[in-house]
């Protein structure tokens, strides 16, 4: 027997920024700010500006439509419904 639930896959999703912040975050700052949220699924949201990470664990459809304002950067992203497919795959 194999552990499969061991190691869950993460998807990260870079959020729709839709009021850019002020200054340009430093990398440190990128790096060490917290998610705001942190659930237990597979998706990350990130932040579409610095690419720091706003809400880890989350699950698809989580907070949809919810404007979130990036620590690191200060922009304001949109967090998308949930019939928006992470990683754009086309069909
Ligand atoms: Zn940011």
């Amino acid at each position: 027997m194999t552990p499969v639930a061991a190691i869950k896959k993460r998807v990260s999703l870079p959020l729709e920024v839709i009021a850019i912040g002020e200054g340009t975050p430093s990398d440190d700052a990128i790096t060490l700010s917290k998610p705001i949220f942190v659930g237990r699924g597979e998706l990350d949201y990130s932040c579409g500006c610095c690419g720091a990470v706003l809400c880890a664990g989350m699950e698809m459809g989580r907070f949809q439509g919810l404007d979130l304002k990036c620590r690191a950067c200060g922009a304001t992203n949109r967090i998308p419904t949930a019939t928006q497919e992470p990683g754009g795959i086309d069909r």
